[in-house]
């Protein structure tokens, strides 16, 4: 049974919190290129290939970096293009915001791109335009749904294992149901909260009824020295606690169990339905 390795690129600022002071719209990361360079080197050493769903304004200045990453036979897919809302766009506005992004990751990489995470799981399942707009654009899948209620995002009604929906198929954030609850435990924030033991046995008890997990990590997760936002005490909480043990506790699961990139999980048919 193969698990799902993925990592949102963007750049350690890229966050949409409410603001709790300036924001500046680009303020740069010359942290970025080393904080990917982990992430591949761990890639490496377990022989693994992951998605990574790269931000187009990030592409846009590191066009290098996702030559990079595909030189080590990683997929790379989208996560639009200025790291905007899903919730807050018109349709208009999310087609020519994917446009631009599917645009600018096809000319640095020569091939078309297959996949979409939307910035911050801003997508619920009732916004079928999303969905018919990432078909119309020709992607394969999506991976934007999250299917348990947090303090910022998701959707308690979306369906827990990878799904097709409006042509595309649909590949939710990861969850385990406790006593009714569904517990998100492979996905940023909830992957550094989580002792390595909780999420070993939440991936154990996933493959076990024939479903792979989904881990979902950014380079700003691995650079506990990086810089940091300024954020109220509970988004501050959210974005930065036990950044220091990603890597370690990554490291251990791609050493105990098996990982893949989401497209050759999907040509393998062994994901879905
Ligand atoms: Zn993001």
């Amino acid at each position: 049974m193969r698990n799902l390795l993925t990592f949102d690129i963007e750049e350690w600022w890229q966050a949409n919190y409410r603001p709790a002071g300036p924001q500046p719209e680009d303020r740069g990361d010359d942290r970025l290129e080393s904080n990917v360079a982990r992430i591949l080197r761990l890639c490496r050493k377990h022989r693994v290939r992951a998605t990574f769903f790269v931000l187009g304004q990030t592409a846009t200045r590191f066009p290098e970096l996702v030559r990079r990453i595909q030189a080590d036979s990683h997929e790379i897919a989208s996560h639009g293009f200025r790291h905007g809302l899903v919730s807050t766009m018109t349709p208009a506005e999310f087609a020519a915001d994917l446009e631009k992004s599917l645009s600018v990751l096809a000319s640095i990489t020569g091939h078309r791109v297959r996949g979409f995470r939307a910035p911050s799981w801003s997508v619920r399942t009732d916004r079928s335009w999303f969905f018919e707009a990432l078909a119309a654009a020709g992607l394969d899948y999506d991976s934007s749904l999250f299917p348990a209620r947090t303090f910022l995002y998701g959707d308690r009604k979306a369906r827990r294992s990878p799904h097709r929906l409006a042509g595309l198929v649909e590949i939710p954030a990861s969850t385990i149901s406790v006593a009714g609850q569904r517990i998100p435990f492979a996905s940023g924030f909830f992957f550094r909260l989580f002792p390595l033991a909780f999420i070993a046995a939440a991936i154990n008890r996933l493959n076990r009824k024939g479903r792979s997990a989904m881990i979902v990590l950014h380079p700003r997760e691995f650079d506990p020295e990086g810089p940091r936002l300024a954020l109220r005490p509970a988004e501050r909480f959210i974005q930065y606690v036990n950044v220091k043990g990603t890597e370690r506790k990554l490291d251990r699961l791609l050493a105990t169990f098996e990982f893949a990139s989401i497209g050759e999980c999907l040509d393998s048919g062994e994901l879905v339905v």
